[in-house]
C-alpha cells in the first residue's frame, strides 16, 4: 500500500477513525482531504479518547506528517482549541501541516449557517459549523485561504471587503451577527499559534509520493453523504468519495493505489434525510445502545438500521475499493436474527444500488435474515474464533459485494481488530 485512501461507506461514523489510526502507525504521511470540523473521528488510543474533528489522526504519531490538503476547509479557532487538547496530553504537534490555499472558515460563516438552517422548512440537519456557507463562497469567490494569514494588513482589507459584499448579499445576516472587531480579535489569535504550520503542501506531498512513502488519504463521512452521489441535499459540501483526492489533496488519480471502505455490520445516520434500513423497534435501540450510537461533533443520537448492500456495491463502484473493514460487529452480538437489505423495491422495480435522495425516501428495503449470534465477542483476534453465524454473516457480506473483507472490527480499541489474511473460504 502506498498511497491509500480510507473512505466512508455508508452515511459517515463509521468507525473510520479507528482504522485510520490503526493504518497510520505504518504512515510517512496522512492526509484529510476534504470537508472541515463538521464531523469527528473518535479515536481511543494509548493516550486517551479524543474526538478529533480536523486534525488527521496521525498526529499520535511523532513520525507521521499530518496534512489538512488543499481542500479541507478550517475554522482557525477551532483548530486551535483542538491542538490545544492534543497538546494538553502531552502531545507534540509539530508534525501537522496546513495547506496554505485551503479556505477558511470565518465566523460570519457560522452566523450564516444559522441564519440559512433558520429560513428552511425541512432542515438540512447542518452542524452549524459554518461549512457550507463557507464553501460558497469558495466557489463564489470570495473565500479567503489560510495563507492570507501571514500578511496581516492585506488580510485586514481583505477581510473587511468580504465582509461587506457578504451583508450587501445578504442582508437578513445582519441580526445574526456579531462584532467585526470580535472577529478580528478571534482571527489574530488563531493566527499566532496556527502561522509555523501554514505551508505550500504540494512539494511535501509530490516527495512523499514519489519516494514511494505510505501516504494514508483520511476521508470524512461517507458515500451517501457526498455532495454529488448522496442523498441531496441531506449532503456535505464536499467529495468524501476517492473522487475527492485528486482534487483536494493534489494527488493524480492514478496515483491511489489503494482503498479501504469503512462500513459499520449495520447502518447509521444522524439527521434529517432518508434512510431506509431504519429501525424504530428493539433492534434498533439494541444497535444504538450497545453501539453507543451518538455523533462525536454534535451528541446527537444516531438513527440506527440494518446493514444495506446496496449503498455498499454503490460505493465499491465510485470508490474503488480494493478491501473493505467490517466495523463493530460485535454490536450484533446479542441479537436472535440479524438482516442485510440487498435491494431495494419501488414502484414495481427493484433496485440494487440506491435511488437519489428525492426518491429514496419512498423505497422498500428486501431483506435477508440470518441467525445472530449471543456470545461476546470482542476477544475474538482471528476469524476462525468468532461464532458460526458471525462468521456466515461476514462472508455473505463479502458474497453481496464482491469485495474482501480484510479487517474485522471487534471493539472501540486498536487491538480489538481481526486482520483477515484471506478471503473466507
Ligand atoms: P468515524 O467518524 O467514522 O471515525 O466514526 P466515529 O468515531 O464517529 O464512530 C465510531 C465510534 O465507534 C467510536 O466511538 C469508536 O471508538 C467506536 N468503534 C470503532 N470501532 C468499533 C468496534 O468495532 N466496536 C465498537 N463497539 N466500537 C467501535
Amino acid at each position: 500500500m502506498m498511497v491509500h485512501a480510507v473512505v466512508g461507506a455508508q452515511y459517515g461514523d463509521e468507525g473510520k477513525g479507528k482504522m485510520v489510526d490503526y493504518f497510520a502507525v505504518h504512515a510517512d504521511m496522512v492526509i484529510r482531504f476534504q470537508g472541515g470540523g463538521n464531523a469527528g473521528h473518535t479515536i481511543v488510543n494509548e493516550f486517551g479518547k479524543f474526538a478529533l474533528h480536523l486534525v488527521p489522526s496521525g498526529i499520535f504519531n511523532p513520525k507521521t506528517t499530518c496534512v489538512l490538503g488543499t481542500g479541507v476547509m478550517i475554522h482557525p479557532k477551532n483548530l486551535v482549541a483542538e491542538l490545544q487538547t492534543i497538546k494538553d496530553a502531552g502531545i507534540d504537534t509539530g508534525n501537522l501541516v496546513i495547506s496554505e490555499r485551503a479556505h477558511m472558515v470565518l465566523p460570519y460563516h457560522i452566523w450564516q449557517d444559522e441564519y440559512e438552517e433558520s429560513l428552511r422548512d425541512r432542515k438540512v440537519g447542518t452542524t452549524l459549523q459554518g461549512i457550507g456557507p463557507a464553501v460558497q463562497d469558495k466557489v463564489g469567490r470570495f473565500g479567503l485561504q489560510m495563507g492570507e494569514l501571514r500578511d496581516v494588513d492585506r488580510f485586514r482589507k481583505r477581510l473587511e471587503e468580504a465582509y461587506a459584499f457578504k451583508l450587501k448579499r445578504i442582508p437578513g445576516l445582519k441580526d445574526y451577527s456579531g462584532e467585526f472587531d470580535d472577529m478580528w480579535k478571534e482571527l489574530m489569535a488563531a493566527r499566532e499559534v496556527l502561522l509555523p504550520y501554514i505551508q505550500d503542501t504540494s512539494p511535501l506531498i509530490q516527495t512523499a509520493v514519489s519516494e514511494g512513502k505510505e501516504v494514508l488519504l483520511e476521508g470524512q463521512l461517507g458515500v451517501m453523504r457526498d455532495l454529488d452521489w448522496g442523498v441531496y441535499p441531506f449532503v456535505t459540501s464536499s467529495n468524501p468519495i476517492s473522487g475527492g483526492i485528486p482534487a483536494g489533496a493534489g494527488i493524480p488519480p492514478r496515483l491511489v493505489t489503494d482503498v479501504t471502505g469503512i462500513t459499520k455490520a449495520y447502518t447509521t445516520a444522524v439527521g434529517a434525510g432518508p434512510f431506509p434500513t431504519k429501525l424504530e423497534d428493539e433492534s434498533g435501540r439494541h444497535l444504538q445502545q450497545r453501539g453507543q450510537e451518538f455523533g462525536a461533533t454534535t451528541g446527537r443520537s444516531r438513527d440506527c438500521g440494518w446493514l444495506d448492500i446496496p449503498t455498499l456495491k454503490y460505493g465499491t463502484w465510485l470508490n474503488g475499493y480494493t478491501k473493505l473493514a467490517l466495523m463493530k460487529l460485535d454490536v450484533l452480538s446479542g441479537l436472535k436474527k440479524v438482516a442485510i437489505c440487498t435491494a431495494y423495491e419501488l414502484d414495481g422495480k427493484t433496485y440494487d444500488t440506491p435511488v437519489p435522495g428525492y426518491l429514496l425516501d419512498n423505497v422498500t428495503p428486501v431483506y435477508e435474515w440470518l441467525d445472530g449470534w449471543d456470545d461476546d465477542i470482542s476477544a475474538c483476534r482471528r476469524r476462525e474464533d468468532l461464532p458460526e453465524s458471525a462468521q456466515t454473516f461476514v462472508k455473505r457480506v463479502e458474497e453481496l459485494t464482491g469485495v474482501p473483507i480484510r479487517y474485522i472490527s471487534v471493539g472501540p480499541r486498536r487491538q480489538q481488530t481481526i486482520i483477515v489474511e484471506e478471503e473466507l473460504a
